[in-house]
């Protein structure tokens, strides 16, 4: 085993300087998007104002909501993400078919909570053993945004074709339609830029740090409001926002550039109620990597399942331990 409880955990962290900042960052953004599922799923479905009158403000990991959860217990968008990972470094790359089979063991454990897209396309590809769903203008749910974390870590350093082939080898395994595509690249990209941000990765100079980080996040969101007007975000706040991937991201991107640390930002954006456990985890996801892991409030990660949390560290590293960019400095003694 690699790591041996939350303390051990902790202290791990809080070890590396400079060069294991993208590893901590990965890390960062694996729990993100754990405590972010969790932290939402209490509110999913309900409206701010049912959340007002019930939590005043909902801020801390108590489980229940409608699926009846344990505290710290995550939801499909976690544990999705999770088997498209194990199938990740189980075929050494992102593959359709291992994706497709992955998720299909995973839907055979009986999970939690599955979306109406997800059940179709995996009982499809049961049927025909064919990995990619036909496009579908209506398949723009945030299913295959929910789960994308494990091809941004794999894939990051790959050229920019690479990386959108990757992410729709394992998207069209359930949704198969361009505004989910474009609204999930942005997302990995995204991700990519916050784990490369402050590391003289060549995208964001050094000096830049956070604020010029977020700066670039800022301009991935634009550019894709250029390309697809539907995710528009600078309009009204979007409440209670659907499982459609324009609104999931239209509150995700309101309550990132609207705050400057992880904690007030997963807070705003689940208070907006609706498809909360999956803005959760979005926002989760981009605010680990952009801010690290040691931002994220030690009651959440304390509070989240043991067996998740240690799979999310594991992954985290393994994955990026076989991106392009770790694979192009291998230390000597791994070299054969
Ligand atoms: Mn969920
Ligand atoms: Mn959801």
């Amino acid at each position: 085993m690699l790591v041996s409880g939350l303390r051990t955990e902790l202290l791990f962290l809080a070890e590396g300087g400079n060069g294991d900042l993208v590893r901590r960052r990965a890390i960062g953004a694996y729990l993100g998007l754990a405590v972010g599922d969790a932290l939402g799923a209490t509110v999913e479905f309900m409206t701010p104002r049912e959340i007002r009158a019930e939590y005043r403000e909902h801020r801390d990991l108590i489980g229940g909501g409608w699926l009846h959860l344990r505290r710290g217990q995550v939801t499909d968008d976690t544990t999705m993400a999770l088997a498209l990972g194990r199938s990740i470094l189980t075929a050494g790359r992102v593959d359709a078919h291992a994706a497709a089979e992955a998720f299909s063991d995973w839907m055979r454990a009986k999970p939690v909570d599955i979306g109406n897209t997800v059940r179709r396309g995996i009982a499809a590809y049961r049927l025909s053993g064919q990995p990619e769903s036909p496009q579908n203008e209506f398949d723009a749910g945030n299913g295959a945004c929910m789960r994308c974390l494990p091809v941004a870590l794999v894939t990051l350093g790959a050229d920019p074709d690479g990386v959108a082939a990757a992410n729709r080898a394992q998207a069209h395994v359930t949704h198969n339609n361009p505004v989910s595509d474009a609204g999930t690249l942005t997302v990995i990209r995204m991700v990519q830029a916050a784990l490369l941000g402050t590391a003289g990765s060549g995208i964001i100079p050094a000096s830049a740090g956070r604020h010029g980080a977020k700066a670039v996040l800022k301009q991935l969101a634009d550019e894709l409001v250029a390309a697809e007007p539907v995710f528009a975000y600078d309009r009204k706040r979007m409440e209670n926002p659907s499982a459609y991937i324009a609104d999931t991201l239209r509150a995700v991107f309101q309550s990132l550039f609207a705050t400057d640390n992880f904690e007030h930002a997963l807070i705003d954006v689940v208070n907006r109620g609706g498809d909360a456990d999956t803005t959760g985890a979005i926002l989760g996801m981009i605010a680990g990597a952009l801010y690290g892991p040691a931002a994220l409030p030690a009651r959440w990660v304390r509070r989240l399942d043991q067996a998740i949390r240690r799979e999310c560290l594991e992954q985290a590293q393994a994955l990026l331990q076989h991106s392009p960019l770790c694979q192009a400095r291998v230390p000597p003694e791994t070299s054969a």
